[in-house]
C-alpha cells in the first residue's frame, strides 16, 4: 500500500476547523487528532479513545471530508485510530511560554499559555520538529518513554501482572516465558508490554529488543510474501533477544500468519529468548486458531488485567495530573474516577479534556467545570453494556427478577440460575470475552463468567428443555435489539 502525503491539506483543513468552530470548539476537540498518514483514497487520524473517536466521526466526519473533496478534489475518506498521544508535551514544548522541562525530567511551575488561534496552528506546524522530551536520556526508538513501570500505578487489578512484568524486565528469558497477558481495551496491557522494554533497555542496551503490534507484523508479512522477502522478514524477528508482541488476537482467523508466528516462536523459545504477548482476550477464547499456536500462548504464565477500583483509578489520575504538571483539585479527581469507571484511556481522555479547557480558558477547574466539559464521557454508555443489558432485560424479565439481581451478589438458586443462562448467552451471541462479559455482571472475573458457560452446557446434556428456553431467550433478545 502505497503512502501518500495529506499533511499539507490536512493543516489547511485545521486552518479552516479554527475560524469556523472558534478556539474553544476547536481546542477541545482537535488537540487531540493526530494526523497519522494516508493512502491515496485516505487519512488515517489518531484519536486518543474510543468515545473521542465516535464524537469527532459524529460532529465533523463529513464536514472534513467535504472540505477535503474541495481542497484535494477527489473523494477521501477519513479513518480513525485510536493511539496514545502526547499533545501536551508537544503544545507545551512548542510554546516558549509554556512551562519547561528540564533535565532531571521535572517540569518547573505552570504559567499560562497564550490562547490564541496562531499558537495551536503553530502547534501542528511545529510538530514533526519538536524534540520529544526524552531525547536527552537514551530510548528505544520503537518504545514510548512514559511507558515506565514507575509510571504505572499498581493497584488490585493489575498487581499479579505487574509484578510478574518486573521479574521477567529483572531477568529476561529466564522467569516467565512466555508471558501472555490479557484483557480488555484501555487496561494498560500495552503499557506494561513496553515497560518491559524500556527497563531492559536501559539495563542492558546492547539487548536485541522488538515490539511490533500484530497488526503491523501482518502487514509486513503479507509485505513479505508479496515482494518475496521472507528470509529478511524471518531474520527481523528470529534473531532478538526480547520479543514484545502486541494485541497478538489479530492472528485471529490468518493462517499464514499463525503459521510463521508458531516458527518464530519455536525458535526464540528453544534459545531462551523473552517472549510477551498481550491480547484482548485469553488464550482459550481465541478463534479460528491452530490448537498449536494456542498451546504456545499457554505454556507460560498466563495473567489477566482486570478495571481499576476506585482507589486505583483516584491515583492513576493523581499520577498522570502530577506528570503533567497540572494541580486538579481533589473533588474534581474523585468525580471523574467515580464516573469514568471502563477504563485507564477513558480516565486520561477526561484528564485531557479538563487541561485543554482550563489552559485555554484560563480558569481553575472546579467540580462544575468538570461537570459540564464531561458531560458526554459521563453520559456515554460503553457498547459493552448496550448489548448485554438487553440480554440482561430479557433474561431477568423472563425470570421474573430485575438486571440487578443478574448483577448482584445473590447466591440464591431463582437467581444464580438466570445469571449463568444470561452470561452463557452472552457469550453465544456476542464476540464479547469473558473478561468483558464478567466485568459487565457486576464485576465478575472471566473464570465466574467461564464457569457459568460450564454449568450451563452441562445442564443442556441433562436437561432436553433448556436448549428450547434458550433459543426462545436468544429470539426475543434478537427482537428487542431490533426494536431499539
Ligand atoms: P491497552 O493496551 O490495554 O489497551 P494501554 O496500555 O494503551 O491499554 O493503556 C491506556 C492508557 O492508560 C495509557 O496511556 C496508559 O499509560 C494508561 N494506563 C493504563 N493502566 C495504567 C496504570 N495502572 N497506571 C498508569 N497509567 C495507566
Ligand atoms: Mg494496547
Amino acid at each position: 500500500m502505497a503512502d501518500w502525503n495529506y499533511e499539507f491539506f490536512w493543516k489547511e483543513i485545521l486552518n479552516q476547523m479554527i475560524e469556523e468552530l472558534g478556539e474553544q470548539e476547536f481546542s477541545r476537540w482537535f488537540t487531540l487528532l493526530e494526523y497519522l498518514g494516508a493512502t491515496e483514497n485516505t487519512i488515517s487520524l489518531g484519536v486518543p479513545s474510543n468515545f473521542y473517536r465516535e464524537e469527532v466521526k459524529r460532529r465533523y466526519k463529513t464536514r472534513i471530508e467535504e472540505k477535503l473533496k474541495m481542497v484535494i478534489e477527489k473523494d477521501i475518506g477519513l479513518v480513525f485510530e485510536i493511539v496514545q498521544q502526547q499533545p501536551k508535551k508537544t503544545m507545551v514544548q512548542s510554546n516558549p511560554e509554556a512551562p519547561t522541562t528540564d533535565t532531571t525530567g521535572e517540569c518547573k511551575e505552570k504559567k499560562e499559555k497564550p490562547d490564541s488561534a496562531l499558537s495551536y496552528q503553530m502547534t501542528y506546524r511545529d510538530v514533526s520538529s519538536v524534540p520529544s522530551a526524552h531525547t536527552t536520556t537514551k530510548r528505544h526508538p520503537q518504545l514510548k518513554a512514559d511507558y515506565t513501570f514507575d509510571a504505572y500505578v499498581i493497584g488490585d487489578n493489575n498487581s499479579f501482572a505487574a509484578n510478574a512484568a518486573i521479574a521477567i524486565a529483572k531477568n529476561p528469558g529466564v522467569t516467565y516465558n512466555p508471558f501472555f497477558l490479557y484483557g480488555g481495551v484501555g487496561l494498560g496491557k500495552t503499557h506494561l508490554l513496553q515497560a518491559i522494554g524500556n527497563y531492559v533497555y536501559a539495563n542492558a542496551p546492547e539487548t536485541k529488543i522488538v515490539y511490533i503490534n500484530t497488526e503491523t507484523f501482518l502487514n509486513e508479512y503479507v509485505d513479505a510474501l508479496k515482494e518475496k522477502n521472507m528470509s529478511s522478514f524471518k531474520k527481523k524477528y528470529r534473531y532478538v533477544d526480547v520479543l514484545l508482541m502486541d494485541d497478538v488476537h489479530f492472528v485471529q482467523e490468518k493462517e499464514g500468519l499463525q503459521e510463521e508466528l508458531f516458527h518464530t516462536f519455536n525458535t526464540l523459545y528453544e534459545s531462551n529468548k523473552q517472549i510477551v504477548f498481550t491480547c484482548d482476550r485469553p488464550a482459550t477464547e481465541l478463534k479460528k486458531i491452530s490448537d498449536r499456536l494456542r498451546s504456545r500462548f499457554e505454556r507460560g504464565l498466563n495473567i489477566d488485567l482486570q478495571p481499576p477500583n476506585y482507589e486505583t483509578r483516584y491515583a492513576i489520575l493523581k499520577k498522570k495530573a502530577e506528570s503533567k504538571n497540572v494541580v486538579i483539585p481533589d473533588d474534581v479527581l474523585a468525580l471523574i474516577s467515580k464516573n469514568v469507571s471502563s477504563n485507564v484511556r477513558d480516565l486520561e481522555a477526561a484528564l485531557t479534556t479538563l487541561i485543554a479547557y482550563a489552559d485555554l480558558v484560563g480558569k481553575i477547574i472546579t467540580v462544575e467545570i468538570a461537570h459540564q466539559q464531561l458531560k458526554d464521557l459521563f453520559a456515554t454508555p460503553k457498547q459493552i453494556n448496550m448489548s448485554i443489558d438487553i440480554i440482561q432485560r430479557v433474561v431477568a424479565d423472563y425470570f421474573k427478577i430485575t438486571p440487578d439481581d443478574l448483577k448482584g451478589k445473590k447466591k440464591s438458586q431463582n437467581v444464580v440460575f438466570p445469571r449463568q443462562l444470561a452470561i452463557y448467552i452472552s457469550r453465544e451471541i456476542t464476540e464479547f470475552s469473558t473478561t468483558e462479559i464478567g466485568q459487565a455482571f457486576g464485576g465478575r472475573d472471566h473464570t465466574t463468567a467461564m464457569h457459568s458457560c460450564n454449568k450451563i452446557r452441562e445442564r443442556i446434556q441433562t436437561d432436553p428443555t433448556l436448549d428450547s428456553t434458550i433459543q426462545s431467550l436468544i429470539r426475543m433478545i434478537k427482537e428487542s435489539n431490533g426494536k431499539r
